[in-house]
Parts: structure tokens; sequence; C-alpha cells
């Protein structure tokens, strides 16, 4: 079977960020993706709970994903709401889709909360990065899916296309 990959909502066009804006990726692999058949959209926030648009937030300063998950830091609003639960829900809700549809790639946007794969904002609000994947990246990984920044397009099209059946 074609082996299927998951992709952040955002870059394929989905206005369901934060701000209500996308962040479109204009790329032949994503195109040839679509004509396979293979591409399976998902917004961890959104699917966990959120609104659009929503307050930005991030993980604690000092806090990463994997502590996230386990209970150990916050996600937080400029404001200082905890909103800890939608993210590990929207996390815990693109395992599962990944799953259900046999995925074993994921291409997801770099630096959100969520999504970011090798730098997250670092919790000041200040449009600063600290190293540490996204709560949902952490996840994906910890079962074993490959996950790609969407600047990789080609790494994560070789490691799809291995998956072929
Ligand atoms: Fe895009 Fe991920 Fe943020 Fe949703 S959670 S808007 S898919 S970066």
């Amino acid at each position: 079977p074609t082996a299927r990959v998951l992709v952040s909502a955002c870059l394929l066009g989905g206005r369901v960020r934060f701000d209500g804006r996308a962040k479109t990726v204009c790329d032949t692999i994503l195109d040839r993706w679509r004509a396979e058949g293979r591409v399976v959209a998902h917004c961890p926030e959104v699917a966990g709970g959120l609104p659009v648009p929503r307050p930005p937030a991030e993980i604690e300063p000092g806090g990463s994903a994997e502590d996230v998950l386990a209970g150990a830091a916050r996600i937080l609003t400029p404001e200082g709401a905890d909103v800890t639960a939608y993210f590990v829900a929207g996390a815990r809700a693109a395992l599962e889709t990944a799953r259900g549809r046999g995925v074993r790639t994921a291409v997801l946007k770099e630096s959100s909360p969520s999504c970011g794969l090798l730098r997250v904002y670092d919790g000041t609000f200040s449009g600063r990065t600290a190293p540490g994947p996204g709560v949902t990246t952490q996840l994906l990984r910890d079962h074993g899916i490959a996950v790609f920044a969407e600047t990789d397009l080609a790494g994560a099209d070789a490691h799809l296309r291995a998956q072929d059946g």
C-alpha cells in the first residue's frame, strides 16, 4: 500500500494558526503527495479543543515537551492562562489519527509549541526560541513516528517512500 504522511494543517493552507492564518508551503513534493493520496492533514491545537483565533502559547521557561507530557511543565498564554491540557489532548489526537491511518512519517511546522521539531519559543513571548521539540512532535517520536520539519520535504519523502509496501 501507499504510505501516508501526517502534515500540519497550517502548512497545507488551513487557516488554523493562533492568529487565524495559514503558513502555506508550495512545493512539488507536497503536490505529488496530494496527487498520490498520501496526505493526512492535522492541527493538534484545534483537535485538542482550542479555537481559531486563540492567544499565543509557549512552554514555560526551562520546561521541555517531555516535561509537559510528564505533567512537570505547563504551557501558558502571555496572561498566564494554563492551556496545557489542550496541547496534551491535541498531541494524543495526532497520535491517534496517525495510528488509525497507519502513518509512520510526519511533516510538522517548525517552532510551534505543538509541532516544532528542533526549536520552540522559549516561554518569554519575546520571539526567542530554545532547542527542543513541541509536544506533538515529542509524543509522535516516542511512538516511533519519524518527524520532519517543513524545510526537509525531501528527507520526509525518502522516509515515506521507504514505507510503501
Ligand atoms: Fe499549525 Fe501545528 Fe500550530 Fe496547528 S498546532 S496551527 S498544525 S503549527
